[in-house]
């Protein structure tokens, strides 16, 4: 890691861990055969294969069998809900999910909408979590699919899976979840989820990028994503990513024997600064759940700025952190997950977030401390509505 920059962007990518990439290095160079090969360079390369997907599915409570290697957590996203789509096609044209997914879903779902499908995005609280009874009344005799997040990238907030899940079962429809941001974070076992399908991601648990999976329960019906040969199981063609499921493996390894320790680490550290700000800046609010949200994640909206400034003011003196005010295409926007919290285009405009993880530190929070309520300041400086805001008490 380079050290005296402190990076809060937990959240978007982690640093592949040394363990992993030690794990990847020998399936780029001497062990670089094919899995579907018959000879013993391809026989090697399946052992490594399958005992990958031996400890992603431990990772989860699955078995090996119920994971499919996929490029990502969007390619997993896409599979899940296209792929149920597809082969239920005959039986329902109807998804619901809700308003606060990642656009891997919320645009997978909107791809089907062109095609005929019809989707309900369901609203949240002022927390951002979504409500079991609305799930309930969603579904109707055409619904094939309920797809919910487990939690939320930008916010934090983690939903009652549990709960939603069970209601799609009684009503007789699959339940899918995006779990890109809990998956070697918090406790993730299918079983206690109850879901049929399960999508998630290496980078966002310092694994490498462009590998993911997606957990597919034994039984359930699901179209082939990608078309060619017979890997995985016939569901996912193209050769493997060797060294990338590898290194997946490895890091799912790593975070199965360390996840609550780390978990109760950073959610310390998350307390220390959402007080610490709270105690040095005026008009602050958090968003996402107060108690029911991710480990390392901190989300503020800062009245009277703007999100991109104090970005930028944090990156000049070397932290690095997101905000939800803008899309990723750079567009002015704000977040649909703060809209569809209620939140005012001005107030998600003035969203910070600050992802911790394994190389954060209290000296990290520290500074963050010291150095946010400056930018605040210096910007507020310029801000007339805050200044008249506080000439008149
Ligand atoms: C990062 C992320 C994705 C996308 O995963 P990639 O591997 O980057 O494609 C999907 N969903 C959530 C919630 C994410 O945080």
């Amino acid at each position: 890691m380079p050290e005296r920059k402190i990076y809060m962007d937990y959240a978007a990518t982690t640093p592949v861990r040394p363990e992993v990439v030690e794990a990847m290095l020998p399936y780029f160079t001497e062990r670089y055969g094919n899995p579907s090969s018959i000879h013993s360079f391809g026989q090697d390369a399946r052992v490594a294969v399958e005992e990958a997907r031996a400890k992603v599915a431990s990772l989860i409570g699955a078995r090996p069998e119920e994971i499919v290697f996929t490029s990502g957590g969007t390619e997993s996203d896409n599979f899940a809900i296209k792929g149920v789509a597809y082969a239920l096609r005959g039986k329902g044209d109807h998804i619901v999910t809700s308003s606060v997914e990642h656009h891997a879903v919320l645009e997978t779902c909107k791809s089907l909408e062109n095609e005929g499908f019809k989707v309900t995005y369901l609203p949240v609280d002022r927390y951002g979590t979504v409500d079991p009874e609305d799930v309930r009344k969603a579904i109707t005799e055409r619904t094939i699919l309920v797809s919910v997040m487990h939690a939320n990238n930008e916010v934090g907030t983690v939903q009652p899976i549990e709960e939603i899940s069970k209601i799609a079962h009684e009503r007789g429809t699959y339940f899918h979840t995006d779990a890109v941001q809990t998956v070697g974070h918090i406790k993730v076992d299918v079983e206690e989820l109850g879901v049929d399908l399960l999508s998630t991601s290496a980078h966002k648990l310092y694994g490498p990028k462009g590998v993911g999976a997606l957990y597919i329960r034994k039984g359930t019906r699901i179209a082939p994503f990608v078309h060619g040969g017979e890997q995985e199981r016939g569901r996912r063609a193209g050769t493997e990513n060797v060294p990338g499921i590898v290194g997946f493996g490895r890091a799912a390894e790593l975070a199965r024997a360390e996840y609550e320790d780390e978990a109760r680490r950073l959610s310390e550290l998350r307390d220390k600064l959402i007080e610490g700000l709270r105690e040095r800046i005026d008009y602050i609010h958090l968003n996402g759940h107060p108690t029911r949200r991710l480990p390392g994640n901190v989300h503020v909206t800062v009245e009277f700025v703007e999100g991109e400034s104090m970005l930028l003011n944090l990156d000049i003196e070397g932290i690095a952190a997101s905000t939800g005010s803008a899309c990723s295409s750079g567009s002015l926007e704000p977040s649909h997950v703060l809209l569809a919290m209620g939140l005012s285009h001005e107030l998600a405009h003035g969203s910070l977030r600050f992802t911790m993880g394994r190389w954060s530190t209290e000296e990290d929070v520290e500074r963050v401390l010291e150095v946010l309520p400056e930018v605040v300041a210096r910007l507020r400086a310029m801000s007339p509505l805050y200044n008249v805001r506080n000439a008149y008490p």
